[in-house]
This record gives structure tokens, C-alpha cells and sequence, in this order.
């Protein structure tokens, strides 16, 4: 999902990861996006009068919006975010089409000729579907050559090094123990539905999902050539072999807490409990270290896992990584047929979409990922001139400084745990923009005409350059969004807030607009990252990133007593008829929402005394503090589709845009008395919650 967020998951659950890239379509097929001139952050025009206030104040403030923006039949969910993210990526295709065919006499950088013949060979659908699904026989020989359990571990790591969602994860991470050490990581994976409880839950939708998902993975054994009774069978085990990893795997929910993820190892003890799956031989292929220390994230996992491969005939064990081989290139490697088939489980049941994206849209995606750092470096030099950065840089500090300010005045936090939350904050590194220096593509190879082959090389080098780093120093200086994105993510084990280039227009921050706009807005999601140090799950790291508490008990306590009150207050929330939020899986970022807007709002009110704003004159009808929480509110005006809403309340760690809105708000006396709400109103919460 576009929507800021906390890297954690992403760094180290990879089921997670694959869990974003199934469900992150979003485009905007049928009218074009609003040009970039015409998107501001306060939008009097967006207001819907006849809506009350202090009744619905998401409605108030967006429905003028929601009319005119009906749902494309291509998307999901498609918001103010998605808007942005359109009209950034018409600037990345303009950028890919001239890197693909260059004028006559123009010169190309490196990386313009990389991201120009990658973009083009995932453009030539004609040769795509000529080839067929040749380019990928000799890795389904390769699956086919299995005889024995032993020849398992090799394989594994080489299906892994071209992005095969093979069993589990290995990559490298910081040391939960050790901020100064990167260590291998080895975690929970290997399902094809988005996370555990898809294979777990009782209600019919669920059901009517896992009957869909073996219909998708047999129809991919059809397309691949097999025989329709044996594709039913194989489809069969794939779903038996998965349902037995999902239910050894944590929750979503029970991976939000790090200490559930953090058992340090090393290589030899590892080894020795995988009894049936040779990790020397594993370690070797995969080019990780044989020695030295490791975390093994999800040791039930991991002990299931050895099970597994001891009792599962070899034959079932072959058909598991082939489906898991044909998933991974599905996208736009393999023909129509096989991509066609892939969105409509992925996209389509799963999420409600009723049409498939463009390709040149899921091009432009493809090369973001594959090539970020090449593509981003040519973005940033057209679109992010140095003045953004300062704006961008002096609204972090601005924020900085009120919580700051804020920790100081906190009633129920001791002396001595406020001096340690002021020395994390102080410690805060803010990364803006883009890489001060640049990942080097130079060793990819990118061969014109080969789509297949060149996914398999970019997700190779990826892999080796992952690896590369176990043994060495932490990079501080890496950024896991590329430039373009439309998002930001504060990261605990490194403590610095990250802030893509991409974000920092209209509709989220205009230089044209006033400090209640841009504060109430962006202002707002700086100060969401940063209380990302200080939620449930950031607050149990320390100043340097290592997993440590620093809290007095009587301190934590009362932290975990006012978190709890935000988690009964999102448990309540029916997002679609039968499907509640889940409090402690959204708590951190409704704790990040909430601290957030407080410190936007903080830093705002500072700002405005310094520069001796009247805060009774009026613009467009409203107050300064009025416009404040309206552009609040307009960041999150959002279209969903049912299916998508109901994914979303089962497994996003995001609250959906509507709560984010509404019950965040509903905290804030503040708020209230702006638009001068009564107490009973439904925009004034009857007990509210309040951490930072
Ligand atoms: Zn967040």
C-alpha cells in the first residue's frame, strides 16, 4: 500500500514483502491524472457543506473530492496517494522512453541505456509471447533433475537467487543486538496467498479464496503444459505443502513485535537442527557465509520446515518449486496467458480489480524495482531541485524540535526515561530526497529483447548484493524506497526517517500554500515517522537501533496502558459487515497517526506565533486552525473496493484512510474546538486515548 509506513516489516518479514507487491496495483487507467498545477493541499473545492463536521469530518472534507474521482475499473483503491503516484509516474515513463529510444546523435548515460533497454525489452510483449515459456525450461529441468532430498539445498539457494518464493527467506540484517553488525537473517516464507491466515481462517469468503487460489495455481500448471488432471493434483499439493508452513508461521500481529523475531544463532547450531536439509550445502550455492553468527527468525518455522522436507515425497517437493518458479515470473516475463491468468487471482478475486493495469505502467514499476537507484538518479535530476530538499529538511527539524518540547511536558513519563526518549529523538538521523551515493548497476546486464532473463539477472543481483553485506559495517546511508516513491518509512533499527523525493509535492506539500496546509498535511506525516521511534514496537529499540529496553517498568507500564486504550478503540471498528480492525496489529501506526498529527500541530502553532499569524482572519471561509485539519483530512480521500477494504482490515497494518481520518481526529479536544463539535458528536471520542 502507498501509505507511510514503518520499514520493520519490510526489512525482515519476507512473506510480508511479498504479501506488498501482490496487492500495490493501483493505476489510473481511464481519465488522466490532474496535472500537477492543478493538485493543491488545501482544496476548499474538494469540501462538502452539507455534510456536518462533527458527524463525519473525513465525508466533510473529501466527498467533493470522492464524486469526482469514481473508481477505475484497473484499480483497487485509488486516493490522493495514487494520484500522485500517477502523475509521478508519467515523468518516469517520459524518462524510459526517451533512455529507450534516444534521438538521433543523443548521447546515454550507463544507466539510461540499462533502464532504456530494460523498459523496452519488458515493453515487447510480441517477443514475450514468441518465446512462450522456453526461457524458463532450463530452470524447470533444473527442478525436474531433484531425485533425492539431497539435492534439495543447492537448488533451494539457486531459486532463491532469482527470486523464487522458495521455503523461506535468507538475506542480511542489522543485529537486533548489535546495531554495528550486519548478520544473515533467516526467516518465515514460501506461501503464494498473501500471508498465514489465508490458509487458516473458517468464514466462507476465506474458503471461497483458498478454493480460487488452487484453481489459479492448477490453471498455471495447464498453461505451463500439463495435462488437466495433473495439474489438479499438483495444485492439490501445493496447497497441502503451504498450509502446512503457514500454519508453523507467526501471524501478521505476532510479527509486529520484534522480540518474536529475534533469536540469535550461528551457522554450525543452525545446521545441526536442520537435521534433513544440508545448510552447508545451502550456504555454499547461495554464496552466504558457512560460520558466524545468524538469526533464526522463526525457529517453529524452521523446525516444521525440516519436518516437511523429511516426510514429503521428493516428486511433491519438485511440484511445490515449480508453481513457486512459474509464480515469480508470472508478471510480465511470461505470455499473456500466464500474466493474464496471474492478475486475475491476484488482482482480481483477491482484490476486487475489474480491469488489468497498462503495460507500460507495470513497465515503469518493474524498472523502479529492479533498477530504482539508476532510474531514481535521473529523476531527481529533472524533478527535485535543492530547494525542495531544504523545505523538506527545515519541516523535519520544525517537527523535531516540537517533540522535543512535547516529551519534556509528557504527565505520566518519569524524569529518567524523558531523558532517554529526548537522547533517541536527538539521535534521529533525517534522510531526505535520495542516496547521497548511488547503488552501482554496473555488473547487471541487461540484454535487449530477453525479459525473462534480464528479471533473472536484476533479482540475482540483488541477491548477491544482499549477501555482500554480512560481515561488513551497517550502511546508514541505504534507503529501502527509491526516489520516485510516493511514501516515507522511519527505521528502528537504524533510527533515521526517510522521506523519498516523490512525496514532497502537491497534493501533500506546496510552497504556494501556507504553513496550516503544508503542516496539517506533510507536517503531519513527518511527525508520523518520527513517532514511529516512540510506538509499540520502535519504543523497544534504542538510540543506536539495538533491540534494547530503555524504559523504567513503571514508565512501560503506563505506555502499555494507554496503547491498549487506542487498541480497543480500532478493535470496535467494523470495516465491512463481519471484519473488525485488529487493534494490535494497527496500533503502531495509529499510535504513529495520532502523536503525529499532535506534533504537526504543535510545530504549526509555534510557527504561526513566530510569524504573528491572526488566527480569526479567514481564507476560503476558513480559520488558519480550520484549514490545519483539513488538509489533514485530504491526504487520506481514498476510493476502496469491498474486497480491497476487506484484505485490508484482515492484514494492513494501516488503519483504511476513512479511520486514519475520523477516529484519529476524534482524539484531539483540540479538533473539536475548532469546529465547535459538542461532546456528544460522533467526531468527539467518549474516552479519548492519548500517548504522545
Ligand atoms: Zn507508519
Amino acid at each position: 500500500m502507498m501509505r507511510p509506513t514503518a520499514i520493520v516489516p519490510l526489512r525482515f518479514a519476507f512473506a510480508a514483502l511479498l504479501a506488498v507487491a501482490q496487492t500495490s496495483v493501483a493505476s489510473h487507467a481511464q481519465t488522466p491524472p490532474p496535472s500537477a498545477a492543478e493538485l493543491r493541499v488545501f482544496d476548499p473545492s474538494l469540501i462538502d457543506t452539507s455534510v456536518d463536521p462533527c458527524e463525519n469530518f473525513y465525508l466533510y472534507s473529501c466527498n467533493g473530492w470522492l464524486k469526482r474521482n469514481p473508481l477505475p475499473a484497473d484499480q483497487t483503491s485509488y486516493g490522493r496517494y495514487t494520484e500522485l503516484a500517477e502523475l509521478n509516474r508519467l515523468q518516469l515513463r517520459q524518462i524510459l522512453e526517451q533512455a529507450a529510444s534516444p534521438a538521433a546523435g543523443a548521447t546515454r548515460s550507463p544507466n539510461e541505456q540499462k533502464i532504456g533497454e530494460e523498459y523496452a525489452s519488458c515493453m515487447d510483449t510480441a517477443a514475450v509471447n514468441k518465446l512462450g515459456i522456453a526461457p524458463l525450461q532450463p530452470e524447470l529441468d533444473r527442478i525436474a533433475a531433484i531425485k533425492t532430498a539431497a539435492q534439495l539445498p543447492a537448488e533451494v539457494a539457486h531459486l532463491q537467487s532469482i527470486g523464487v518464493n522458495a521455503f523461506f527467506g535468507m538475506g542480511s540484517n542489522q543485529d537486533f543486538n548489535d546495531s554495528n553488525s550486519v548478520i544473515s537473517f533467516y526467516g518465515a516464507g514460501g506461501l503464494g496467498l498473501p500471508e498465514r491466515d489465508y490458509y487458516t481462517r473458517a468464514d466462507p469468503k476465506s474458503i471461497e479464496q483458498r478454493l480460487g487460489y488452487v484453481a489459479h495455481v492448477r490453471k498455471m500448471f495447464s498453461l505451463a503444459g500439463e495435462p488437466d488432471a495433473e495439474a489438479a493434483k499438483d495444485a492439490d499439493t501445493v496447497m497441502a505443502i503451504e498450509t502446512r508452513l503457514a500454519k508453523a508461521s507467526l501471524t501478521i500481529t505476532e510479527q509486529r513485535d520484534p522480540q518474536n523475531l529475534n533469536h540469535p544463532t550461528d551457522v554450525a547450531k543452525f545446521s545441526n537442527e536442520l537435521t534433513h536439509f544440508s545448510l552447508n550445502q545451502f550456504v555454499a550455492a547461495a554464496g552466504a557465509p558457512a560460520t558466524g553468527r545468524m538469526n533464526d527468525m522463526e525457529p517453529k518455522f524452521f523446525a516444521e520446515f525440516n519436518a516437511l522436507v523429511a516426510d514429503t515425497p521428493i516428486v511433491q517437493i519438485r511440484t511445490y518449486l515449480r508453481w513457486h518458479l512459474l509464480h515469480a515470473y508470472a508478471g510480465t516475463s511470461l505470455p499473456d496467458s500466464f500474466d493474464r491468468e496471474n492478475w486475475n487471482f491476484y488482482s482480481h478475486i483477491l482484490n476486487g480489480a475489474e480491469k488489468e493495469q497498462e503495460r507500460w505502467k507495470r513497465c515503469t514499476r518493474r524498472v523502479d524495482r529492479e533498477l530504482g537507484e539508476a532510474l531514481g538518479q535521473v529523476y531527481v535530476a529533472k524533478y527535485f531541485p535543492p530547494a525542495a530538499k531544504m523545505r523538506a529538511l527545515n519541516m523535519t527539524l520544525a517537527i523535531e524540535q516540537a517533540m522535543d518540547k512535547d516529551i519534556d511536558s509528557l504527565d505520566w513519563m518519569s524524569p529518567e526515561t524523558k531523558v532517554k526518549a529526548r537522547e533517541k529523538l536527538h539521535s534521529v538521523m533525517n534522510k531526505v530526497g535520495y542516496p547521497d551515493k548511488w547503488r552501482d548497476y554496473s555488473k547487471l546486464e541487461i540484454v535487449p529483447g530477453d525479459a525473462l532473463g534480464n528479471q533473472m539477472r536484476a533479482d540475482q543481483f540483488e541477491f548477491a548484493r544482499d549477501l555482500a553485506k554480512i560481515g561488513k559495517p551497517v550502511d546508514k546511508g541505504e534507503w529501502g524506497m527509491t526516489p520516485p516513491t510516493v511514501n516515507a518509512y522511519y527505521d528502528p533499527q537504524q533510527n533515521n526517517v526517510n522521506f523519498p523525493a516523490g512525496y514532497f509535492q502537491p497534493p501533500f506539500f506546496s510552497d504556494k500554500e501556507d504553513d496550516a496546509a503544508n503542516y496539517g498535511d506533510m507536517g503531519s506525516t513527518v511527525g508520523h515517522e518520527l513517532t514511529h521511534g516512540f510506538d509499540d514496537e520502535g519504543r523497544q529499540f534504542d538510540k543506536d537501533g539495538n533491540l534494547k529496553n530503555w524504559w523504567t517498568k513503571e514508565d512501560e507500564e503506563k505506555f502499555t496502558a494507554r496503547a491498549d486504550c487506542e487498541v480497543k478503540q480500532y478493535d470496535a471498528i467494523e470495516a465491512v459487515p463481519g471484519v473488525h480492525l485488529n487493534g494490535k496489529l494497527t496500533l503502531g501506526e495509529n499510535l504513529a497517526d495520532l502523536g503525529g498529527l499532535w506534533l504537526a500541530w504543535l510545530a504549526w502553532l509555534d510557527k504561526a506565533e513566530t510569524a504573528h499569524i491572526d488566527m480569526t482572519a479567514k481564507v476560503d471561509g476558513y480559520t488558519p486552525d480550520q484549514r490545519f485539519w483539513i488538509a489533514y483530512a485530504q491526504q487520506w480521500c481514498t476510493q476502496t473496493r469491498p474486497e480491497q477494504l476487506r484484505s485490508q482490515a484482515l492484514g494492513n497494518p494501516h488503519a483504511p484512510d476513512e479511520y486514519r481520518t475520523n477516529t484519529v481526529l476524534s482524539d484531539l479536544p483540540e479538533f473539536a474546538k475548532s469546529f465547535s463539535c459538542r461532546k456528544t458528536s460522533k467526531m468527539v471520542a467518549a474516552t479519548p486515548c492519548r500517548v504522545w
